[in-house]
């Protein structure tokens, strides 16, 4: 089976129980552009118009609130470096859909890598967590500038230079994150070579504030950015359950039509490689 055909069988069934309120990208686009652009490749711009609405699984994050980390900056300024933030064994965890993946790193991207209706913002950060398999499940955060994060303050006001290790003895990993997990949910790649794919993404809809100087003092370390551009979304759906993103209101001619887009695209998709 090719690795389009059964993503569409994967995201059929899920189709049936999303309140969809928009046609499909797959079906508005020629079918041949469909089938070329099978990659799933992260960053992505997260649109009114490229998402779906509906229920999504709960995050059960379990956090040290007092654990020590080791911050890294893996090479700054180059774009594909960052500052790191190493966690202990067993300090964080998130549960979702009866899989549990470890914390392993935190770390910042200027400005942000995704994009949130075309939009970038200054900062954004990526809590990276893995299952016992290996299977990596990121949490996404946007940073936009306001009041100052003293939770972060251990960090930004002593941002280690190129290639140092700074050790911070006790941070609060739940600062992270924000009362309302709402958010938005995709397949995608690593950012950073070798962008490998199968990467779990889960972009919080509620951005973190800090204060223009922290933003500045990480700015100073990577005048020129360390983001990738956003991808092309590929064959990978765009999943939320922030209320009021999605704006259009669905018909049910319009979910039909999602059903049986799907449907026929996978019926065309074996055809053309079996040709
Ligand atoms: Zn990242």
């Amino acid at each position: 089976m090719s690795k389009l055909t059964f993503r569409i069988l994967q995201f059929a069934p899920l189709a049936s129980v999303l309140f969809l309120t928009q046609p499909p990208v797959v079906g508005a686009a020629p079918l041949d552009d469909v089938l070329a652009a099978t990659e799933e490749q992260s960053p992505v711009d997260i649109r009114p118009d490229n998402t779906y609405f509906g229920r999504l699984s709960p995050l059960q994050f379990s956090l040290s609130s007092n654990t020590a980390l080791s911050v890294v900056n893996t090479g700054s300024p180059d774009h594909e470096s960052a500052i790191k933030a190493n966690i202990l064994p067993r300090a964080g965890s998130v549960t979702v859909d009866g899989t549990t993946y470890d914390l392993a790193q935190f770390h910042f991207h200027t400005p942000s890598e995704h994009l949130e209706n075309s939009k970038a913002t200054p900062l954004e950060l990526h809590m990276v967590f893995a299952d016992a398999t290996d299977n990596l499940l990121v949490v996404g955060r946007w940073i936009n500038q306001g009041s100052f994060n003293s939770a972060l303050d251990p960090i930004f006001s002593d941002l280690p230079l190129a290639t140092e290790t700074h050790q911070v003895s006790d941070f609060n990993l739940n600062l992270l994150l924000p009362d309302n997990l709402q958010s938005f949910r995709y397949s995608g790649s690593l950012t950073t070579p070798p962008f490998t794919e199968g990467v779990t993404w889960v972009n919080l809809a509620q951005p973190l504030e800090m204060a223009a100087s922290q933003i500045q003092a990480y700015r100073d370390l990577f005048p020129e950015g360390n983001t990738r551009p956003v991808q092309p979304l590929g064959d990978q759906n765009i999943l939320t359950d922030v209320p009021g993103f999605v704006i259009n209101v669905p018909e049910p001619q319009t979910y039909a039509m999602l059903l049986a887009g799907l449907g026929l695209l996978g019926f065309m998709s074996r055809r053309s490689r079996q040709a």
